[in-house]
């Protein structure tokens, strides 16, 4: 069973891993705050609590994965999180991007694809304190009952901006999104200006696992 203990040891190895995501680049003081503040090796399967401050993914079962330190810190960063903004996060996964996301005093809202993984994170994320409002669907499609959202964060790779994420976004809204083919995406900030009028930026290229669903890939693709 899982220790939810935070040593001197974990919370040393987390400082290191601080510092590295600042030499790799990462400036935003609040995220890394928060990151310094969430024990990441409370996400991880016991036998894997080791790794956790190694700036790497982890396995989480089901196929799918924690996302690598760095790429939770540069998406967060992109983001650009206000207190009070209302988050969709798509992918939960194991909860630890949601989490950071909490920290950072957004009212997050995050769906998961696979039933087995959000059964998991709906029962383990209240015991760490951490309420978000936590859905099972396809995220490819959005959350249309919540919407809209200040910020929308997807957290696996798709194949296309799918629509209907940039239609429940408000007006001034930033969606983050790694777009490309299935081991390589180009991260891509979206800024919807008017219902109509949306900037696109393009970042570094990551490799996520794929977002499944109707705006996603196909699990045999
Ligand atoms: N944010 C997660 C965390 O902090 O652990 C990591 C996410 S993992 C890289 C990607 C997640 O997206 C997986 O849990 C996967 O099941 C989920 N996913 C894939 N397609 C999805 C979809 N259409 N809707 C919602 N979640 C999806």
């Amino acid at each position: 069973m899982l220790k939810l203990e935070d040593s001197y040891i974990h919370k040393g190895k987390r400082r290191v891993l601080i510092e590295t995501l600042r030499k790799k680049g990462i400036t935003d003081e609040r995220v890394l705050a928060a990151m310094n503040t969430l024990p990441r090796h409370f996400f991880f399967d016991s036998a894997l609590t080791s790794h956790a401050y190694e700036d790497k993914a982890f396995p989480i079962g089901e196929g799918q994965t924690i996302s690598q330190p760095y790429t939770v810190a540069f998406q967060t960063s992109l983001l650009n999180v206000q207190t009070g903004d209302k988050v969709l996060e798509i992918g939960t996964g194991s909860g630890y991007q949601g989490g950071i996301l909490h920290l950072m005093g957004a009212k997050v809202y995050s769906i998961e694809y696979n039933a087995k993984l959000y059964e998991h994170t709906k029962k383990f994320l209240p015991k760490l304190g951490i309420r978000f409002k936590h859905f099972h669907g396809d995220g490819s499609l959005g959350l249309e009952a919540h919407a809209p959202y200040d910020k929308i964060l997807v957290t696996a790779g798709a194949p296309v901006v799918p629509k209907a994420l940039l239609h429940q976004l408000q007006i001034g809204g930033l969606l983050v999104i790694p777009v490309g083919n299935r081991d390589n995406q180009q991260m891509l900030r979206l800024t919807k200006k008017t219902e109509k009028n949306i900037l696109q930026e393009s970042f570094d290229s990551f490799s996520f696992v794929p977002l499944l669903g109707n705006e996603g890939w196909n699990a045999s693709q």
